[in-house]
C-alpha cells in the first residue's frame, strides 16, 4: 500500500491530510502526484469523486510552498490558476485548497459569477497565491484590471468536457491567451472525445497521461430494477411511480438538457414539484434547484450526466434512469448517487426498444442481469429476449394465437402483428 509519506510530501501537507482523515492516496493521487512534483504537464482522465482535486491541489501547494518566500517582493501575486466550469465546483476546489494548505501559509480565493464582485475584488486586492475561478467572472475581472495572469506558474483546466458542454470554450481560449507561455499545465476531463483532445494539445507540452477508470461494480446496498417500457410511455410511468409516497426524493437522469426540461414540465402538470440542473441553466438557477432539492422543497431533480457530476446529495432514496446512458460506466456512476455510506438506495431504470444495446453493455459491465419489474401499467410490447433472438438471426417467439400475454405481460395478438410488421416490413 502506498502512503502519502512515500509520495514525498512535505510536513505541513502531511499534517493537513491527517487532519482531513485521509489515510492513503486514491489511485489518481498515486499516479498524478509524483508526476506533478517532477514538474511535468498532466492530462488526467478522471471524474469528480476520484480524489482528483487533491491530486492537483497537493502538488501545487507543495511546489509553491517550496519556493523562496521572497518571490513576490511585496503583495502576493497569483501563481496558480484553476479554471472550473461551475460555481459549485469552484467552491469545492477552494475548500480543498484551504484544507490541504492550512499549514503552508499560502493564500487562495475563489471567484464566480452571479454574485456581487465587491467581496471578491477586495480579496484579490489583498494579494493571493492561488485563484480558483469560473471563466465568465475571471474574464470580467481581468478586463476591469483586477486580475493579472502574468505571474502564473500553474494552470489547471478542470472538467474540460463540461466547459465545452456549457459553451465556455471561447472564454477558455481568451484566458489561455493571457497566460505566460512558460508554465506548468494540468488538464482534467472525464471524457476525451477528439475535440477535447485537440484542446488539450493546445495547452499541454509533452503531458503524462493519467487515467482512472470508474469502478465496474455496483454497491450491494443498491436495489436495482428494470422497467421495459415504450418510449412514449416513459412519461406516464414516471408519474405513476412518483405517485407512490415511498419515493422520498429522486434524482432522475435524462440524456439531453431538452429532455430534462420537458420532464419537469410534465411533472408540474401532475402537481409533482421538480427542477432541472443542466448546462443551459445559469449558475444561480442550478444552485437554487440543487438547494431546493436538498432542502426537500422539490422532490424530484432532473439532471444530465455532465451537470450532475460532482454533486453530492445525502439521503437520496431513488435514482431513476429515465433514459439509459450509452456509456455503461455512467450507469454505475449514476446509481452510486444513492445508497451512499452503506445506506440503502433504489435505482430504477427505464428501457425502451432503442436502448436494448445500452442495456446489454451495462449488464455486461456489472456482470449481472438487472431484475425486471413486470408489475406496472405500461409494459413494452416487445421483449428484450425477442430482440436478442432477432439479432442472433432467429425469428422472435410470437405469442400463441388468441393469447393476450407474453412473459413480460400484456402483448395482445394485435400488438404482436404490429410488432411483426415493424420488424419484417409485412403489411
Ligand atoms: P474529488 O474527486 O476531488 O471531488 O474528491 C472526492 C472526495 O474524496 C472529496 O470529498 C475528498 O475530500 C475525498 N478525498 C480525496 N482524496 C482522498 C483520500 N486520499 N482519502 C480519503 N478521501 C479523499
Amino acid at each position: 500500500m502506498i502512503t502519502f509519506e512515500q509520495l514525498n510530501l512535505v510536513e505541513p501537507i502531511l499534517k493537513a491530510l491527517k487532519a482531513e482523515g485521509y489515510t492513503k492516496p486514491t489511485p489518481i493521487q498515486q499516479q498524478a502526484i509524483p508526476v506533478l512534483l517532477q514538474g511535468k504537464d498532466l492530462l488526467g482522465c478522471a471524474q469528480t469523486g476520484t480524489g482528483k482535486t487533491a491530486a492537483f491541489a497537493i502538488p501545487i501547494l507543495q511546489l509553491l510552498w517550496q519556493q523562496p518566500k521572497t518571490i513576490d517582493k511585496g503583495r502576493r501575486k497569483i501563481k496558480a490558476l484553476i479554471l472550473t466550469p461551475t460555481r459549485e465546483l469552484a467552491i469545492q476546489i477552494e475548500e480543498s485548497f484551504t484544507a490541504y494548505g492550512k499549514f503552508t501559509g499560502l493564500q487562495q480565493t475563489v471567484i464566480y459569477g452571479g454574485v456581487s464582485q465587491h467581496g471578491q475584488v477586495d480579496r484579490l486586492q489583498r494579494g493571493i497565491d492561488i485563484l480558483i475561478a469560473t471563466p465568465g467572472r475571471l474574464l470580467d475581472l481581468m478586463q476591469q484590471g483586477y486580475v493579472h495572469l502574468s505571474d502564473i506558474q500553474f494552470f489547471v483546466l478542470d472538467e474540460a468536457d463540461r466547459m465545452l458542454d456549457m459553451g465556455f470554450v471561447n472564454d477558455v481560449k481568451k484566458v489561455l491567451a493571457k497566460l505566460p507561455r512558460h508554465r506548468h499545465s494540468l488538464f482534467f476531463s472525464a471524457t476525451m472525445p477528439p475535440v477535447i483532445q485537440k484542446l488539450a494539445d493546445t495547452i499541454l507540452v509533452n503531458p503524462i497521461k493519467v487515467e482512472v477508470t470508474p469502478p465496474s461494480s455496483t454497491a450491494d446496498t443498491i436495489v436495482q430494477k428494470l422497467y421495459f417500457v415504450g418510449k412514449s410511455d416513459k412519461r406516464k410511468l414516471l408519474i405513476h411511480l412518483l405517485e407512490d409516497d415511498t419515493i422520498g426524493n429522486a434524482l432522475v437522469f435524462t440524456r439531453t438538457k431538452h429532455g430534462a426540461d420537458r420532464v419537469v414540465k410534465d411533472l408540474a402538470v401532475h402537481g409533482i414539484h421538480a427542477a432541472a440542473i443542466h448546462g443551459n441553466k445559469s449558475q444561480n438557477a442550478r444552485q437554487a434547484a440543487l438547494s431546493d432539492f436538498k432542502l426537500g422543497k422539490k422532490r424530484v431533480l432532473l439532471a444530465t450526466d455532465i451537470a450532475a457530476r460532482g454533486i453530492d446529495i445525502d439521503e437520496l432514496t431513488h435514482v431513476i434512469n429515465y433514459e439509459l446512458p450509452n456509456i455503461p460506466e455512467t450507469y454505475i456512476h449514476r446509481i452510486g448517487r444513492t445508497g451512499r455510506a452503506g445506506a440503502n438506495g433504489i435505482a430504477l431504470s427505464f428501457c425502451e426498444e432503442e436502448e436494448f444495446e445500452f442495456l446489454k453493455d451495462i449488464q455486461k459491465l456489472i456482470g449481472k442481469q438487472i431484475p425486471v419489474e413486470d408489475a406496472h401499467p405500461f409494459p413494452m410490447q416487445k421483449t428484450y429476449n425477442e430482440t436478442a433472438q432477432l439479432k442472433n438471426g432467429h425469428a422472435p417467439r410470437q405469442p400463441a394465437q388468441g393469447r393476450t400475454q407474453n412473459r413480460r405481460g400484456h402483448v395482445t395478438p394485435k400488438a404482436a402483428t404490429e410488432s411483426k410488421r415493424r420488424w419484417f416490413g409485412r403489411k
